[in-house]
């Protein structure tokens, strides 16, 4: 099971991948958290998207399509994955696209999860905050202003992948404002109607 989870950010892409991963036994390949690993460990990848990711900017395509294209190639990924924060762009998924057909290998489903753009913020507010109360670090990029960066970014660069992966009839769209536990389900559904025919 080859994987895209689409959606703005806060729309619980990353919560959602947890599930798929225990449910599909499928590893989450999340681009955010690998730059941030990458910010951490202060590699040139992480010092090339240290201020931009602050910011709430998107790294370079190539920068993004090289940790993609390495990651990939590793043995976990060898049976399915899931995408999450990844492509970004129109350019990232053409770039996707020619890595998978030069393996040989093809996506099974993209699903977008649509949210209300009000729910954003306080959501990341909350994911702060809750951050915080754990006594772990909060995100650089959850705060207000970067997020309204973060957001213009996704109408501008990101929401157009929507029609590039309907006009390739591989778009499923499900309600992402529904409960943690409907959303889950939801995507299961789809997912598992795609288990039948495809080999996991
Ligand atoms: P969210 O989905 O909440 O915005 P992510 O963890 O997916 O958060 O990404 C955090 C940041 O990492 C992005 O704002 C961007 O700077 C960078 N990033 C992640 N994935 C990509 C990508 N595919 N292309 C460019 N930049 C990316």
């Amino acid at each position: 099971m080859r994987l895209i989870l689409l959606g703005p950010p806060g729309a619980g892409k990353g919560t959602q991948s947890e599930r798929i991963v225990e449910r599909f036994g499928i590893p989450q390949l999340s681009t955010g958290e690998m730059l941030r690993a990458a910010v951490a460990a202060g590699t040139p990848v992480g010092l090339q998207a240290k201020e931009i990711m602050a910011r709430g900017g998107l790294v370079p395509d190539e920068v993004v399509v090289g940790i993609v294209g390495d990651r990939i190639a590793e043995e976990d990924a060898r049976g399915g994955f899931i995408l999450d924060g990844f492509p970004r762009t129109v350019a990232q998924a053409e770039a996707l696209d020619h890595m998978l057909a030069q393996r040989g290998i093809k996506l099974d489903a993209v699903v977008e999860l649509k949210v209300d753009e009000d729910a954003l913020l306080a959501r990341i507010a909350n994911r702060a905050r809750e951050a915080q109360a754990r006594g772990e670090t909060v995100r650089k990029d959850d705060n207000p202003e970067a997020f309204k960066i973060r957001l213009d970014a996704y109408r501008k660069q990101t929401a157009p992948l929507s029609d590039y992966y309907r006009a390739r009839n591989m778009l499923q769209v499900t309600d992402g404002m529904a409960p943690m536990e409907e959303v889950s389900s939801s995507i299961s559904e789809i997912l598992s109607a795609k288990v039948a025919s495809v080999a996991i």
